[in-house]
């Protein structure tokens, strides 16, 4: 009963009344699914109103509840975290007598649609409401408050949940509004702490938000590269302090400096019992004798500016929450707007509640194993376990496993690398890297360098590649690369990078036929800002590539567009002929356009969208604008044309200004998105690695790989992880222009238009 559905065509349904509300705890990216309510509401020629201060706006009415304009929702808000028409809890509303005055204030003002943005609580009183719709509606009519046609012409409250909630805690979406912005926070305050931490070579017990639920806590524990974490669906068993201290010491043993544990807030033992950080500090520093300290982290994971992720979130559920309220019937079910894969699905809103509910009834029993499978956690449990905690299993026949690197660096490949070899050595392999890809087998100093389970020890964290990269292909010089992959005797190779690491393992898996030397499983895992490599939705490095150019779009350019009044900037993105980053970064930074290689545009297009930016300067009375390209997006209309012509043409309105943003796309620091995904790459790759070297190898030791599906690239399609041969993938990738013939990201552009205000119709796929 989940409908699949994306932003569709323009509606035709007769002019409808939204009320909009954001209830319950705030959460970065509320704002963004407000402005792209209101405005594809406005759109679909929809009445829009504002509900401010949650439930309570609702029962006060008056000003509470205002219509909205265009105008109302600049690109400001999308930048902002928190909710900017306010939120609270409501005593007032839990009572009848509250709900039939919001109902009174709904009908005065001809509205029976709301769509609310808030956790389970609210979302259950958003159900109640419009269960009891009849009742509230019958007793005003009979204390003749509301007209008495009313009913007839109200009959029935349509609703529609988004779930805006840090704590990722709800079941019917993959994601909740804010969850990944405060992994952010999270990280930039363990960044930090990690630094200090190690001048003193302490150890720290950071507390994450997470009453009922650790998806906080095993995230961020996965992503900083913690040394235990505590969360609440799984509670160690009687002895954990004494395991936890042989665990922390054990790291300490082979090497690391400092030692960080992360604790849910809502940490319990396998009695119930509440697990504090003050505890665990007591018994970290009786026990293992540790200087350990405390950091409490609160409200500040509630706070900053949206992550991309949850501003590009916010935007298409907020978008689909409206289409899914202008479709509905009488008899159509509320939903929730849920994050299923890549596409936006509607979910029936009771089956969510209850299916939140009963896990939370689960947690309250103490039935562990129930709560940890609704939550579906143990995939990463296992992939946190691995990665951290030191424990080589004994194994007959040690495996050489080589890790490279080929093409630009990306963030996140540090962290690739540091999870192959960490998973590696955990199932009893050795790992060694090449340094300075292929071109390192080429050059006569020995660039292969045994790894240890201590030299990947911080790298999770590490922009850039350690172990160097290079585009230089292996085809340059088959023969010698060929020997050097003999003389090490490596039984697979992992190859980390973008197009070029694809390309690399096409070439490889060709001169098999030639070189016995690469008949050894080959996996690679794409990384590469561009995210241009096909049998993957998303390359490591391309989500903190994004994030910075938002931070840079917003901090930046917004900034010194306020000083300088009425100003277009043309900000030119990277990824080659590639347009993910330029187009995420415009429904992301609310921009007015953006250019890319894969929609063609000629001098009519950009000639419209000329007179549409001076008419918003002229009638919006906007400030600023804001236009993205991508590197490659026309051979002629390119960047500096697109800068010429709006500077030209806009003059009298505007001035324009281009920023070309380079090499500080590779970021810095991975992001939590970035980080995570490469343990699971990681993952899927060395199990697929360890389990092809079993398959093909001889009884002498020897690698006899000739089957083309032991040459893959790890994946992750619709968000589920994916080995696809090479073979495959070659039919799907153009090799001339080194993207995929598909994207999957190209079916958002039009929401983009549209949430400029451009007159924009577009048809599903
Ligand atoms: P968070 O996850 O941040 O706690 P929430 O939406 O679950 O968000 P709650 O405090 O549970 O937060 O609910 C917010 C508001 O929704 C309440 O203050 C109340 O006005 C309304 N509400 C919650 N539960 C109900 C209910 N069962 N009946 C009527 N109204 C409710």
């Amino acid at each position: 009963d989940q409908q699949q559905c994306d932003h569709g065509t323009k509606s035709n349904a007769p002019t409808k009344c939204i009320a909009v509300i954001t209830s319950g705890g705030d959460a970065q990216g509320m704002n963004a699914a407000v402005r792209a309510a209101v405005r594809m509401a406005i759109y679909n020629d929809a009445r829009v109103f504002a509900v401010h201060e949650g439930y309570q706006g609702l029962v006060e009415g008056e000003d509470f509840i205002k219509e909205m304009t265009w105008s109302n929702f600049l690109i400001v808000l999308i930048l902002k975290g928190g909710t900017i028409i306010g939120t609270a809890r409501c005593q007032e509303f839990r009572a009848k007598e509250g709900r039939i005055k919001a109902a009174k204030n709904l009908v005065g003002r001809g509205i029976s649609n709301l769509m609310v943005i808030g956790g389970d609580g609210s979302l259950t009183g958003a159900n109640l409401f419009r269960r009891e719709w009849t009742e509230l509606l019958t007793i005003l009519i009979e204390r003749g408050e509301i007209p008495e046609n009313s009913l007839i012409e109200y009959p029935v409250l349509n609703i529609v949940g988004l779930v805006g909630s840090i704590d990722n805690d709800f079941c019917g979406t993959k994601m909740t509004i804010g969850a990944d912005s405060a992994l952010h926070r999270i990280l930039e305050c363990a960044n930090a702490i990690i630094t200090t931490a190690s001048s003193h070579r302490r150890t720290f017990v950071l507390e994450v938000m997470g009453r009922r639920c650790g998806y906080l806590a095993l995230i961020s524990g996965l992503a900083i590269g913690a040394d235990w974490i505590f969360i609440p669906e799984v509670p160690p068993e009687d002895g954990w302090e004494e395991r936890m201290c042989a665990q922390l010491k054990a790291a300490r043993n082979v090497g690391n400096r400092l030692n960080i544990i992360v604790l849910a807030e809502g940490a319990v033992d396998i009695h119930g019992n509440a697990i504090t950080a003050e505890q665990v500090k007591q018994i970290l520093v009786k026990y293992a004798q540790q200087d350990t300290r405390i950091t409490v982290l609160g409200h500040v994971q509630r706070g900053g500016s949206p992550s991309a992720f949850d501003r590009i979130l916010g935007c298409r559920m907020g978008a689909e929450a409206v289409l899914s309220l202008l479709e509905s019937t009488v008899d159509t079910t509320p939903f929730v707007i849920g994050l299923q894969g890549n596409d936006m699905i509607r979910v029936p809103l009771m089956e969510c509640v209850e299916k939140t509910r009963n896990l939370a009834k689960a947690m309250d029993e103490h039935n562990f194993e129930a709560a940890l499978d609704l939550r579906n956690f143990g995939n990463t449990l296992s992939i946190f376990k691995g990665c951290n905690y030191y424990s080589p299993i004994p194994c007959d026949q040690k495996f050489r496993i080589c890790i490279m690197a080929v093409g630009a660096p990306a963030a996140g490949m540090n962290a690739a690398i540091r999870s192959v070899t960490r998973l590696s050595i955990n199932q009893g392999h050795e790992v060694f890297c090449i340094r300075d890809g292929f071109e390192g087998l080429l050059s006569d100093t020995d660039n292969v360098q045994k790894m240890e389970w201590v030299t990947v020890h911080d790298w999770i964290a590490k922009g850039g590649c350690d172990i160097g990269t290079k585009r230089t292909l292996p085809s340059v010089n088959m023969e010698k690369i060929a020997a050097g992959f003999k003389k090490y005797k490596f039984h697979g190779l992992v190859i980390i990078g973008g197009f070029e690491a694809f390309k690399s393992a096409t070439q490889l898996l060709e001169a098999r036929n030639t070189f016995e030397a690469f008949a050894i499983p080959i996996i690679v895992i794409p990384a590469t800002l561009s995210n241009n490599v096909p049998g993957t939705d998303y390359s490591l490095g391309t989500d903190t590539s994004l994030n910075v150019i938002v931070e840079v779009c917003y901090h930046r350019i917004r900034q010194s567009a306020t000083a300088a009044n009425h100003r277009v900037f043309v900000v030119e993105t990277m990824g080659g002929n590639c347009g993910y980053l330029a187009t995420m970064a415009g429904l992301a930074s609310g921009a007015d356009a953006a250019y890319i290689f894969e929609e063609k545009y000629n001098i009519n297009d950009l000639q419209g969208d000329v007179a549409h930016m001076i008419a918003k300067f002229k009638q919006d009375k906007i400030h600023r604008g804001l236009l993205l390209t991508n590197e490659f997006c026309s051979r002629n209309y390119d960047t500096d044309f697109i800068t010429r012509l709006f500077a030209d043409e806009g003059k009298e309105y505007f001035t324009t200004r281009k920023n070309v943003l380079g090499h500080v796309q590779q970021g810095g620091y991975p992001s939590p998105f970035d980080r995570v995904l490469s343990s699971r790459f990681a993952y899927a790759a060395t199990s697929f690695l360890i389990r092809e070297i079993k398959n093909n190898i001889r009884g002498d030791g020897v690698m006899n790989a000739s089957h083309p599906s032991t040459v893959a690239l790890v994946g992750s399609q619709n968000r589920s992880l994916r080995i696809s041969p090479v073979t495959d993938l070659m039919a799907v990738a153009d090799f001339d222009k080194r993207i995929p013939k598909q994207q999957w990201w190209m079916r958002l552009r039009p929401l983009m238009r549209i949430l400029a205000h451009h007159k924009q119709t577009f048809q599903r796929e």
